[in-house]
């Protein structure tokens, strides 16, 4: 596999060495080519029993030297000192043709020193779930760590019943959490700290270094990142779930599909997540939460540098950062090609319209492009009327900002229900649906008229109304 092992040279305490389980009758579940051709690794698919015990851990090509990597976290606003790994594994690193890092990890593949009371096994539910949910998201242009491949253990897992056990392999730019960097902070470790803080700025932020004050140049490009981030989710639609600090990746990426789901009729207080009874992690609040979770990442960082007032003055900028990335991203979504006052406000009445009509927040905007030179009575009310002539006035072609919004608004997103009958169906045997799934959201934003049904809404029957952790 050629993996480099970089993080695996950090001292004794950032990590722990683990053996992934040797499981029963691993089998490929699924395979991402695409992904594998980019890393390098296409050419282990020739033998697919050999795959398919290199990616449940079974067997071990050289090179790959298995780490659990220690961190700490916020978990629901409440320090934790001792997270880690419980059921990861990762195998080392692959460094592609141009230079870029990439951490394979598995999921699921059995216990580590930081497992507690877990048995570090995975079912099939989570492994497909997060295969499904990752690679949308990287096909809908936002940052995320990536599906390489899901194996079926031939293993039974014990949870409230008993499930098929499955291991998944994810892609990352790297593993590094504000929850690593609370980890040495909260032991006043400084100089593993500051090995820490060196590693990431040298893996994801090289350009800092050459900044006055690096660790000030680091946190500000973290900041930009996490605005960015949840930008994108904020225009899709998309509710993490558990943003806790240990989920919140240095790099910027989506880490952590537990609860993960994207919302079918809109509403900005929306949360899914079974264990999140206050509404912390709600789909409107995920911004003032990225702020939250930086103040934890300054606060490691103060241990390193006197930085009190730089570090305050990127977190106030932090909702401006992020209102820009959001205007960014929302004002193609509703056709608007100039920048004007009253721009963010027509787009807040439109969620609003979209919440107060229970409206589909997808399938609401495709919608609205077809209403751009509609003469028959509004379908979205006195909104569409107000939108039409704002639209209207400008300098382009309707066919034209209508191709634009199709290209930004997606036709087909991961839908709960989708999902849930991809993996009921899967513990039955049958990956149809999986499969289905995983080509029409290679192109969302693509009419497939094959497979027009994953682009709608849920029956009231159909809906889902809860997610788990994937545990
Ligand atoms: P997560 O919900 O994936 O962010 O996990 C939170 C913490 O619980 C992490 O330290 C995980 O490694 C650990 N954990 C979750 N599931 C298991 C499991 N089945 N066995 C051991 N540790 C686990
Ligand atoms: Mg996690």
């Amino acid at each position: 596999m050629n993996l480099d092992n970089s993080y695996a040279r950090l001292p004794e305490g950032f990590h722990a060495s683990v053996e992934p389980d040797v499981v029963a009758a691993p089998s490929m579940l699924a395979w991402n080519n695409d992904l594998a051709v980019e890393l390098g690794l296409d050419s282990l698919a020739e033998d697919e029993a050999e795959l398919a015990r290199i990616f449940s851990g079974a067997s071990r090509p050289a090179g790959v030297q298995p780490i659990a990597l220690a961190y700490a976290g916020h978990q629901f606003g409440h320090f934790v000192p001792q997270l880690g790994d419980g059921r990861a594994a990762l195998l080392g690193e692959v460094v592609t043709d141009a230079g870029k890092r990439y951490d394979i990890q598995l999921k699921g593949s059995g216990r580590t020193p930081y497992s507690r009371g877990g048995d570090g096994k995975s079912w099939l539910g989570p492994v497909l779930r997060e295969y499904i949910v990752s690679e949308a998201m990287h096909h809908l242009g936002i940052p995320t760590t990536r599906a390489l491949a899901a194996v079926a253990t031939g293993e039974a897992v014990y949870r409230e019943t008993v499930w098929p056990g499955a291991v998944f392999t994810r892609v990352a730019s790297s593993h590094l959490r504000v929850g690593t960097f609370e980890y040495f902070a909260a032991r006043r470790n400084t100089d593993a700290l500051k090995t820490l803080t060196e590693y990431a700025i040298d893996r994801h932020y090289p350009e800092a270094k050459s900044d006055e004050v690096p660790y000030v140049a680091f946190f500000r490009r973290v900041a930009e990142r996490q605005a960015e981030l949840v930008a994108g989710w904020m225009a899709v639609g998309f509710i993490h779930g558990v943003m806790n600090t240990d989920n919140t990746s240095i790099s910027g990426e989506t880490l952590d599909y537990g609860p993960a789901a994207y919302m079918d009729e809109f509403q900005f207080k929306k949360v899914f997540s079974s264990i999140d009874q206050h509404g912390r992690y709600a789909f409107a609040n995920q911004t003032p939460i990225a702020q939250w979770n930086l103040a934890r990442l300054a606060e490691s960082l103060l241990l390193l540098c006197d930085a009190r007032t730089d570090f305050e003055a990127i977190l106030s900028e932090f909702p401006a950062c992020y209102d820009s990335c959001y205007l960014d991203l929302m004002r193609p979504k509703l056709g608007l090609m100039d920048n004007k006052d009253g721009d963010a406000e027509l787009i807040g009445d439109w969620l609003k319209y979209l919440q107060d009509n229970a409206l589909d927040y997808t399938l609401s905007f495709r919608g609205l492009a077809t209403r751009i030179d509609a003469s028959d009575p509004a379908r979205f009310g006195e909104f569409e009327l107000r939108w039409r002539q704002r639209v209207g006035n400008q300098a382009t072609e309707s066919a034209e900002v209508v191709a634009l919004m199709n290209s930004v608004n997606p036709l087909f997103i991961p839908r709960n229900h989708r999902i849930e009958q991809a993996i009921q169906e899967a513990v039955a045997g049958d990956l149809t649906v999986f499969r289905d799934l995983n080509v029409v959201l290679a192109q969302p934003f693509a009419e497939q008229p094959e497979y027009a049904q994953y682009a709608e809404a849920p029956e009231p029957n159909e809906r889902v109304t809860q997610t788990f952790c994937g545990t």
